[in-house]
């Protein structure tokens, strides 16, 4: 028997995948009895937030990934294409009817024994999957702690930009660690005076995130900004990039920017203020910007990171967010096949394991519900192969790259290089899908 803790995208679809290849399921799930601070009914793979599934286009990351799910016996996919709703170029859907029909699908499925009931830590028999998501209960939360240690286990979620390399501006980005101590590792963006002006000017007036009242709990006395802005603190180590530039025009140039160590090879001279990037993976196709971590609303980011000198033209693959989000340090506690390396037996699913969005979600929820089918029939673990959507998503939680790990969603930076490259962006992605289909066709084959 397979216990699955969590009936939320990935918890459905761990279950789902388990007991279609014909193991029985527990599958826990404690709403209606005990709600999330953000979930608002007892569906299961209930909305929190947004109705969209990413892109619908087949030769974008998001469409490939479906593709593979679907491949797999995805049970949310086709259902979200059955109650969809007109969305553009996304998948969207209709909440309600979606989140309902895949409750029935999962209360009628012979091999799934529903309960509703929030899961003590003990109360299973042979491989567990937990799949708890964001905000995992208090209990679970600590229990899982005691599994990864404490300092792999996150409750807040800091997160600077990300961009896919290959849109930075070689002219202007330079390649170069400080006093050229530590290799050329890092990359600047230089800025003169006036272009530093000019960005924290729209930096400190930029609309600003929303902030939901149980992310910052606490003592109701103290303005919501600054409990979030303490938790922040608190929970992450970090003032949004945003508060510090409130503090004065100057508090970057002197603190996240400051350019010391650093010679411009266009002036020879030391730019006035610097933002680093820093490789997130292995590759180098993926570069966060360093200490800006952030709150302002997405579209609102684009528009003040694109005046760094250098970003004009970046593609974000992830935008900044600091919010309530409980995951673990993947690279650290989990192996290939999503199960705790110190725990085997205990597998992790969904957004826990460091992947964000409700598809991507879904996506570990599958592969974490054939790994424990597969273990629980004695058969050995199939990880995808690198090039296929999944192996990519994998690469990011398995990517031991020294960095301060944070959820990713699904984008072509995650994908490995094509053998021939090229800086023909068309070219290089065609040749990165063609390899993710034809990768993922024998993957599919081998698993049976
Ligand atoms: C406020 C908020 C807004 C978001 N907005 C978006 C968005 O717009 N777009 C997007 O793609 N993603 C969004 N996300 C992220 C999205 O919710 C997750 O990516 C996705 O739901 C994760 O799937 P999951 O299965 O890992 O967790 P969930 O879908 O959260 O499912 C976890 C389930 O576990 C249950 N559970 C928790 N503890 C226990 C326990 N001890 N016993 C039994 N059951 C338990 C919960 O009730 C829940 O049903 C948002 C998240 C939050 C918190």
């Amino acid at each position: 028997m397979i216990t699955v803790v969590g009936g939320g995208f990935a918890g459905v679809e761990a279950a789902w995948g388990a007991a279609e290849r014909g193991s029985k399921v527990r599958l826990y799930e404690m709403r209606p009895q005990r709600m999330t601070p953000a979930h608002k009914t007892g569906l299961l793979a209930e909305l929190v937030c947004s109705n969209s599934f990413k892109s619908k286009a087949p030769t974008s990351p998001a469409g490939q990934l479906k593709a593979e799910m679907v491949g797999l016996g995805s049970l949310v996919i086709p259902l979200g294409e059955e109650h969809s709703v007109p969305g553009g170029e996304a998948l969207c859907v209709d909440r309600d009817r979606f989140a309902s029909a895949v409750t029935e699908r999962i209360d009628q499925h012979p091999n799934i024994d529903l309960v509703r009931e929030e899961f003590r830590p003990g109360d299973h028999d042979g491989p567990l999957v937990v799949a708890t998501g964001p905000l995992t209960s208090p209990d679970l939360s600590a229990w899982l702690a005691s599994l990864t240690g404490r300092e792999h286990l996150y409750f807040y979620d800091a997160v600077s930009p990300v961009v896919d390399a290959s849109t930075l501006d070689p002219s202007i980005v330079f390649a170069q660690s400080r006093y050229d101590k530590g290799g050329d590792d890092y990359l600047n963006c230089p800025f003169d005076k006036d272009k530093y002006e000019a960005f924290v000017h729209a930096l400190v007036t930029a609309e600003r995130a929303p902030i939901h009242d149980f992310e910052a709990e606490g003592d109701q006395s103290v303005p919501l900004e600054d409990r979030l802005l303490a938790k922040i603190n608190y929970f992450a180590g970090c003032t949004p990039i945003e508060a510090i530039a409130d503090k004065g025009a100057r508090s970057l140039a002197f603190g996240n920017f400051k350019p010391v160590g650093l010679t411009d090879p266009r002036t020879g001279r030391r730019p006035y203020a610097a933002l680093q990037l820093r490789p997130e993976n292995r590759e180098k196709s993926l570069y966060s910007l360093v200490a800006c971590q952030t709150r302002l609303k997405w579209g609102e980011q684009k528009r003040v990171f694109r005046m760094v000198p250098g970003l004009a033209q970046a593609e974000f693959v992830r935008l900044g967010v600091i919010h309530r989000n409980t995951y673990i340090e993947a690279p650290r506690v989990l192996g290939q096949n999503l199960e705790l390396r110190q725990h085997p037996g205990i597998y992790v699913a969904g957004q826990l394991t460091g992947v964000e969005g409700y598809v991507e979600s879904a996506a570990m929820g599958i592969y974490a519900g054939i790994m424990a089918h597969r273990a629980d029939r004695g058969l050995p673990p199939e990880p995808p192969p690198r090039a296929s959507a999944f192996g990519s998503l994998l690469a990011h939680l398995q990517d031991a790259t020294p960095r301060d790990f944070a959820p990713m969603n699904i984008n072509w930076g995650l994908f490995p290089e094509p053998s021939e490259t090229t800086r023909d962006k068309g070219v290089r992605r065609a040749a990165q899908l063609e390899a993710a289909r034809k990768a993922f066709d024998g993957w599919r084959a081998r698993l049976g």
